[in-house]
């Protein structure tokens, strides 16, 4: 029997093997060529193989590669933590660093408690979050999830944290449309913080542009303003989780910047190593960093390779390539042109329900008629052949939402590396015209 030991996410699945990769390209042992049209999972951002990151790697590791954060610094992080401040909004000068996305929500959300009860507020402990929402696969992150596939086998070990409706426009559950609903969706917050208790009640997390669970769902303009004033009318912070949306992918540095908001708390992940090596952040705001620095003065979190040098190098040279080459200013443009054109290709496959995103994260749901909106039966795997197909054609997508909160249908997200150049974006919608019009 052949045995293998590398446990796969399926396990009887076959993986192509891949060999290098280059731009937007990857190629595997067999030679075949993949346009990677997801970035991976909404990682690799400024595309495989960019020789100037491959020189910071080598720079950092002939100084050193690894010193304990709680024996000294280092020059890569303290310079990364200046960077990213003066990047972001003008509140987040504390940086945390960490390994994933889930460590770094998870540290935001112990941070939110954290600064309640250096106030001297120990009942504050729950952290709020929307259905159809993803922040991280650990256990309280998982916690703040509102998947309902990602929770389901442990349920028992959940707190039972998500709590209000997404901004679902295409699918509201008011049954109206922006901006005369109001924003109820928003204004479920504070129903709930209510009927709990704003007393048990540390933060509020959200995805600015829904991700995973649902495939780029965008809020309409004056959402999260809503949802920050009720926030700070009941002294509960905002998390904004910016691990996929962060670094440029809607066309800012943070997507939080269009919605005009400043968030207490930001997470950052993904598109800040690009894929070069695992790093991650917890963003955090000047006033909650306060009673932190009259108090313990130490944040209770952490982990082995928190503020790894040589990922911080990393992370540096990425920062670096994406200002250098202008890379973020170019990002909304290429968005619209991508969605232009998926905006034509709905109308020829009317299975196309719905085209949404900002920037260059763009999330296609599917349905059987786009009159009734009716989602596929989720027996059809329409989300799993899609992308497989896609796959055999060349083109890689990304699986996102099939009923991520037990009611929604399939999606799949496209979310090319911000670097990927006009031709190659022709390419990409040339081949996913090929793999729709194989599939319906
Ligand atoms: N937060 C968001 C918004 C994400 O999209 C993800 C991953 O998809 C995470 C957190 C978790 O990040 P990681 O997979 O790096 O742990």
């Amino acid at each position: 029997m052949d045995r293998t030991f590398l446990i796969k996410p399926v396990l009887d699945a076959d993986y192509p093997l891949i060999d290098y990769g280059k731009g937007v390209y990857l190629y595997d042992a067999e030679g075949k060529e993949y346009l990677d049209a997801s970035s991976g999972a909404i990682t690799a951002n400024i595309g495989h193989g960019v020789q100037e990151i491959i020189d910071a790697m080598q720079e950092q590791a002939k100084k050193v590669s690894f010193v304990y954060r709680s024996q000294f610094t280092s020059e890569p992080a303290e310079k990364l933590a200046r960077k990213i401040a003066n990047l972001s909004l003008p509140n987040l000068n504390w940086c945390f660093f960490v390994n994933s996305g889930s460590e770094a929500t998870e540290t935001a959300m112990k941070i939110a408690i954290q600064y309640w009860q250096e106030k001297g507020v120990f009942t504050k402990t729950k952290v709020l979050s929307r259905w159809m929402s993803y922040h991280g696969i650990t256990m309280g992150a998982l916690s703040m999830s509102g998947h309902t596939g990602r929770r389901a086998r442990f349920i028992p070990l959940l707190e039972d944290f998500p709590v209000i409706q997404p901004p679902y426009c295409y699918r509201c559950p008011y049954n109206k449309e922006a901006p005369e609903c109001g924003y109820l969706c928003a204004h479920e917050l504070e129903t709930i913080i209510k009927r709990i208790g704003a007393d048990h009640i540390a933060a509020f997390i959200a995805e600015p542009v829904i991700g995973a669970a649902g495939a780029a769902i965008t809020p309409p303009k004056d959402y999260y303003k809503v949802i920050k004033e009720i926030c700070e009318r009941h002294n509960i912070l905002f998390i904004a989780d910016e691990v996929m949306t962060g670094f440029g992918r809607t066309g800012t540095m943070l997507a939080c910047e269009q919605w005009d908001i400043e968030p207490d708390i930001v997470t950052l992940g993904k598109g800040m190593g690009a894929g070069y090596t695992p790093i991650a952040a917890t963003l955090v705001g000047d006033h909650v960093m306060e009673p932190v620095l009259k108090g313990s003065k130490t944040i209770m979190g952490g982990h082995t390779l928190s503020a790894n040098p040589q990922a911080c190098a990393v992370s540096l040279a990425v920062i670096e390539y994406l200002e250098k080459n202008k890379i973020i200013p170019e990002v909304e443009k290429k968005g619209a042109f991508l969605m232009n054109e998926l905006l034509e290709l709905q109308k020829q496959y009317p299975f196309i329900g719905d085209v949404r995103g900002r920037g260059l994260m763009i999330g296609l749901e599917f349905v059987q008629n786009p009159a009734d909106k009716i989602p596929f039966p989720r027996d059809y795997q329409v989300t799993e052949r899609l992308i497989s197909l896609a796959q055999m054609n060349g083109l890689l997508l990304y699986p996102a939402g099939a009923g991520s909160d037990g009611v929604s249908g399939d999606a799949v997200m496209i979310a090319p590396p911000l670097t990927i150049s006009n031709k190659e974006m022709e390419e990409l919608i040339k081949r996913l015209k090929e793999t729709l019009q194989q599939f319906f």
